[in-house]
């Protein structure tokens, strides 16, 4: 079997593997004890926070450890809401988000406060003109994701982190699929809020952090222990963390340069394969330097996901059929339909291909051959039907 699901999430580094081998073995306090067990626990803590915080350019103290990006995207804009309702009641976002940022908006909706979806265009990226005419001065946040997992566009981090500036909001932005990918600077683009998981970057699963400007205090979404300064109650997971800091060290600049030049020209060899192959295909959000390389949501025009996805399967290919999480019950992508209107075929005959550390040219040569084989097959059917 072939994985090329890597936005879905990633096998885990044996390096990391080992790092909580040795933590789960070696190191089992719990990192709020004052013993020896405790102290020992807490470093591991502070050494991995270190390594956290300096991947983003921020301080250690504006890291907080969550389960993942779920956490860190809900705790961002549910907490921000309750501690901001008494200055204004709008918060901005965009119709592409994950779930993990749209649920908690539709649920503040219930809560009487005003949410308002940016559009995107057909690369699935934000109009600035829009968010400036959103932003009046009650927005309390403005939540925006830096890449997105579907179609891999890439929004203007930069220019929105100076526009939401200039106004009363905070800005959020989840970076879970491009942490590891590409250099984040929260410094240099004015960001508030920063969610992440390790799982994207062969991390660990349910570890992930919420970095949170230190001009701003979040109370916990979770109330119980007073762990990370009484910002996440519950008992740190350690090895999880250690493994995390390990991901991240194993990401020089070299190995992220090496990824993104590999990624992209991985990109460029199924697209002229297909091509080459006389597949009738389209790339969804279509190409540029600016997107997320390793993600690549292809329209195979006139067969459908459903076919694509399970006959993939069948062949050893593991790709998606949208997100991850919409996958199972095959729900239409919202993503495509903000992109494309919901009378799209597009959103009814695509498929996402994601690259990882791991992915080879082979592999990929190996999925053109046959998608290609599934897709005369089908359209040949078709045909015979017609
Ligand atoms: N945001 C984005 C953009 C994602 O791709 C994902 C994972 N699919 C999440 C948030 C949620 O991450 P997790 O499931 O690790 O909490």
């Amino acid at each position: 079997h072939i994985y090329l699901d890597n936005a879905a999430t990633t096998p885990m580094a044996p390096e990391v593997i080992q790092t909580m081998t040795d933590q789960m073995v070696n190191d089992f306090g719990n990192a709020s004890s004052t013993h020896y067990f405790g102290r020992q626990a807490h470093t591991v803590l502070d050494n991995s926070r270190h390594i956290l915080a300096q991947s983003i350019q921020a301080k250690d103290n504006e890291i907080i450890l969550t389960s993942g990006a779920t956490e860190s995207n809900n705790t961002a804009i549910l907490k921000t809401a309750m501690q901001r309702a008494g200055e204004g009641k709008r918060l901005i976002t965009t119709a592409i988000e994950h779930h993990s940022v749209l649920k908690p908006m539709a649920y503040l909706e219930t809560q009487g406060f005003d949410v308002v979806y940016l559009p995107v265009n057909e690369q699935g990226v934000i109009n600035l003109a829009d968010l400036k005419a959103a932003l009046t001065p009650d927005t309390i946040l403005v939540s925006i994701m830096m890449g997105n997992n579907e179609v891999g566009s890439h929004m203007p981090i930069h220019e929105i982190g100076q526009l939401v500036h200039e106004s009363n909001a905070w800005f959020h932005t989840d970076a879970t699929q491009t942490y590891g990918l590409l250099d984040i600077d929260v410094q240099a683009d004015q960001i508030d809020f920063l969610s992440v998981s390790a799982h994207k970057i062969n991390g660990p699963k349910q570890i992930g952090f919420l970095y949170v400007n230190d001009a701003i205090h979040l109370p916990s979404l979770l109330l119980g222990g007073e762990q990370e300064k009484k910002r996440r109650a519950g008992t740190e997971n350690i090895p999880a963390v250690a493994g995390f800091a390990k991901a991240v060290e194993l990401l020089t600049p070299a190995v992220k340069a090496e990824h993104q030049a590999q990624y992209t020209a991985f990109k460029q060899q199924v697209l002229e394969t297909l091509k080459a192959n006389q597949v009738a295909f389209e790339v969804n959000g279509g190409l540029g330097a600016d997107r997320v390389q390793h993600v690549l949501n292809l329209w195979i025009k006139g067969v459908s996901t459903y076919v694509l996805q399970m006959n993939l399967d069948l062949a050893g290919f593991a790709v998606s059929g949208g997100s991850a999480c919409t996958a199972g019950d095959l729900e239409p992508s919202h993503v495509l339909i903000a992109m494309y209107g919901k009378e799209s075929p597009r959103v009814a005959e695509s498929v996402r291909i994601s690259f990882g550390k791991d992915t080879t040219a082979a592999q990929l040569d190996a999925f053109c051959a046959t998608l290609t084989k599934i897709v005369e097959k089908n359209l040949a059917k078709q045909h015979a039907k017609d």
